[in-house]
């Protein structure tokens, strides 16, 4: 079934085309910069990469673009499914669900829990509702894979109200991509489906780490928003909450300007004043560049501590995976991730680790130790499956929708 995968972001619109047959990405592409005079549309398809002014588009107009690019490719007549990334479920949703009036009413209400993602992955709904009219659309959460963590790991240790009452508590966040690493890493690995405990850490521009038992979350490090756990490219992950209060007084400012820079202007970003891209990153620390090679020393040993946090939740690990462009293209920065986890036994193999694990079917350390290992996301292609399988299964007119949790191996 080909699916158009949507991840409408406050100024931009991901798209992918994918046959969920076979995993094939049949376009894929980013509106950005939406709003501005320098918006454009940059897509690849059939094997070459395009670009197109959107000039001062935003959402509506952009996706109308994107309608236009599909019809020209012979595709928009084949789309048979629309599957939407929604950041935040609260925890409301512990799977992908088919979009109806109740399930956008449910998304609304997590706003004040993902006031950053939810209206416009909203906006991407309502957009594509009205574009694709005929079509069932799909909600995939990035939240619901982490709803299987125990209390323990879920509360925070604040006056318990505030989780009774105001839904304080950790939801972690790329649970689309821990999922869909997770069960890649039990094909891959050989490991046994039905007892493994795998740490699976999601490093890209966000960046987080999860607990995997068995095929369910145990654990993760992002919590009620995507600015808790490790080090980031521009969030700063877990600091102690005074440091709000001390730098709003700091900076005669707000509570929302500090939790911006938390945000935006920290992590890789703020430590290296630079970038916050590793590859510019990892070039100026060769270039000797002090701060550069500080904000690495600091990602690896947050990602590290992180890691072993999450091996006490799996009691044993069977494997640490890496994914995201980090995880999967920064040689150095796993090897000292791996090298700081010495500790728990991990010994790397420097020569499967610079073949990015290839040659070993995705293991980055010798075989004498824990394993270590690359496994590639692809969260599109996991919102497709889930909304291939929805779609096939789509409820008749009145009955009760069908939620789903994708208890399958992924196949690409
Ligand atoms: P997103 O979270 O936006 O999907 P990605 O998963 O693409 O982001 O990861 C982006 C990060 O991956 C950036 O910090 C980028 O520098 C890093 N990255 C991509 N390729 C490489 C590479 N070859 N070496 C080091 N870092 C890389």
């Amino acid at each position: 079934m080909n699916v158009l995968v949507l991840n409408c972001g406050s100024s931009s619109a991901k798209f992918a085309v994918i046959d969920s047959s076979n995993g094939h990405e049949l376009v894929s592409g980013i509106a950005q910069r939406l709003g501005s005079a320098q918006a454009t549309l940059d897509f690849k398809a059939e094997g070459k990469k395009q670009s197109r002014s959107l000039h001062g588009a935003q959402h509506e107009a952009a996706l109308r673009v994107v309608v236009e690019l599909l019809e020209e490719l012979g595709l928009a007549c084949r789309i048979q499914a629309v599957g939407h990334r929604v950041v935040h479920g609260g925890a409301k949703f512990s799977g992908s669900m088919p979009i109806t009036p109740e399930v956008v009413a449910k998304i609304e209400e997590c706003i004040p829990l993902g006031p950053l993602h939810n209206p416009a992955n909203l906006l991407g709904i309502q957009i594509a509702q009205e574009l694709f009219p005929d079509l069932p659309q799909v909600a995939v959460f990035d939240t619901a894979f982490h709803q299987t963590m125990p209390p323990r790991a879920y509360l925070y240790a604040v006056p318990y109200e505030w989780f009774a009452k105001h839904e304080v508590r950790r939801y972690g966040f790329h649970g689309t991509s821990h999922r869909y690493v997770s069960q890649q890493a039990v094909r891959q690995l050989g490991l046994d489906p039905e007892d493994h405990a795998i740490v699976t850490a999601h490093l890209g521009n966000g960046c987080s780490l999860a607990a995997v038992r068995n095929g369910q979350s145990t654990d993760t490090t992002m919590g009620l928003t995507p600015v808790d756990g490790c080090v980031m490219g521009t969030r700063s992950g877990s600091i102690d909450p005074s440091i709000i209060t001390h730098m709003k007084k700091e900076l005669s400012c707000t509570a929302d300007e500090v939790m911006d820079s938390l945000n935006k202007r920290s992590g890789l970003l703020g430590i290296s004043g630079l970038s916050n891209d590793m590859r510019a990153i990892q070039a100026a620390a060769e270039g000797g560049h002090a701060h550069a090679r500080l904000a690495i020393e600091k990602f690896c040993y947050s990602v590290a501590k992180a890691a072993a946090g999450m091996i006490v939740s799996l009691g044993r690990v069977d494997a640490l995976v890496f994914a995201g462009g980090i995880g999967e293209n920064a040689v150095s920065v796993r090897a000292q991730i791996v090298d700081l986890l010495g500790f728990a036994g991990f010994a790397l193999d420097p020569h499967a680790n610079e073949m990015h694990g290839r040659s070993l079917r995705g293991r980055i350390t010798r075989t004498t130790s824990p394993m270590a290992a690359v496994v590639p996301t692809n969260e599109e292609y996991m919102i497709a499956m889930d909304a291939a399988a929805i779609a096939d299964s789509a409820p008749s007119p009145g009955a009760e929708p069908l939620e789903f949790r994708t208890e399958r191996t992924a196949t690409a």
